[in-house]
């Protein structure tokens, strides 16, 4: 595993220029084009990190699977009358859509979506961006995990599209808070910073039936581990997911700050971190690097 991930490393060490650094959130574009990073644990506790693996980065919509995680084990059914489980076929932050479907998103991984998500748990958990950040401490082992104001601020101030999608599900009645309230927060849980090592760790309970095997303690059931993995795989990197599928071959989530983590049921996490960015704002290298990782391996949930 080791030999591979450096050779995997090495050979794209000098990989840019494919993509582009994400600028409409304007501290994003300062974050250098070159940083590289791969994080990898397995289920047995084995960890291996090369490149910029100590360096923070925005996780940006990876927080959603976390959102989705704290959510999971408070509601029922209901919360699927609310939001689909099917891949949309439109970028991340996409209105066409959710007009003609009347308000209803077609996944929470989706800008939309995880709106309704965070609508939904600021609800049942109303200090949620403190109970957010303890969650992703305790899933990742480590107290140096927080927020980025300026990045959140930065957000918040000028993301009229994620407003613009809030408006018309509430005109839909599928919002409840208050559009300002819930969008700060899901501002707030995007710009949680986080080293591919700490979201390596952090995701592993969905390798492990929903178990954090730092302490034993269930996330969420086997159920809903299965099922938040069958959501990363079918949605977590938007219009780009079946070819991530294809290519990789992992559940996956990815972020606009270059960050991609993805998992092997019943065997590993992996966190992959290089911020230029494709057309669907995905990582250009992080997408390379998984799917060499996979197949040299010889592992795939396939
Ligand atoms: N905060 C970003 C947004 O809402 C998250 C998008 C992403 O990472 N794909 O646009």
């Amino acid at each position: 595993m080791k030999t591979i991930i450096k050779s995997i490393y090495d050979n794209y060490r000098n990989f840019t220029g494919a993509g582009k650094v994400a600028d409409y959130i304007a501290p994003l574009a300062n974050v250098s084009a070159d940083k590289y990073a791969i994080s990898v644990c397995t289920i047995e506790g084995e960890k291996y990190n090369i490149g910029d693996y100590k360096e923070k980065f925005s996780i940006q919509s990876i927080s959603k699977v976390l959102t989705l995680a704290m959510l999971a084990p408070l509601t029922g059914e209901e919360l699927w009358e609310c939001v689909g489980k099917e891949p949309s076929g439109s970028p991340f932050n996409s209105l066409v859509q959710l007009e003609y479907e009347k308000g209803i998103p077609r996944n929470p991984f989706i800008n939309a979506g995880a709106l309704v998500i965070t609508d939904k748990l600021l609800q049942k958990v109303p200090d949620l961006n403190n109970r957010l950040l303890e969650f992703a401490r305790s899933l990742a082992g480590s107290n140096d995990i927080d927020f980025n104001k300026e990045i959140a601020d930065n957000e918040y101030r000028t993301g009229e599209r994620n407003k613009a999608l809030a408006h018309l599900m509430k005109s839909f009645g599928n919002f409840n808070g208050k559009v300002s309230h819930v969008f700060r927060t899901y501002c707030n849980h995007c710009s949680m910073e986080m080293n591919t090592e700490q979201l390596a760790q952090a995701f592993l309970f969905l390798a492990n039936k929903g178990i954090n095997p730092l302490n034993g303690e269930q996330i969420v059931g086997y159920r809903d581990s299965k099922r938040i993995n069958a959501l990363m795989l079918t949605c977590g990197l938007y219009d780009e997911s079946g070819d991530f599928a294809y290519r990789v071959g992992m559940p996956g989530k990815s972020g606009v700050g270059g960050g991609i983590v993805a998992v092997i049921p019943g065997k590993l996490s992996i966190a992959v971190w290089s911020p230029e960015l494709n057309k669907y704002g995905n990582s250009c290298r992080g997408i390379a690097t998984l799917a060499d990782f996979t197949t040299e391996l010889g592992i795939s949930i396939f």
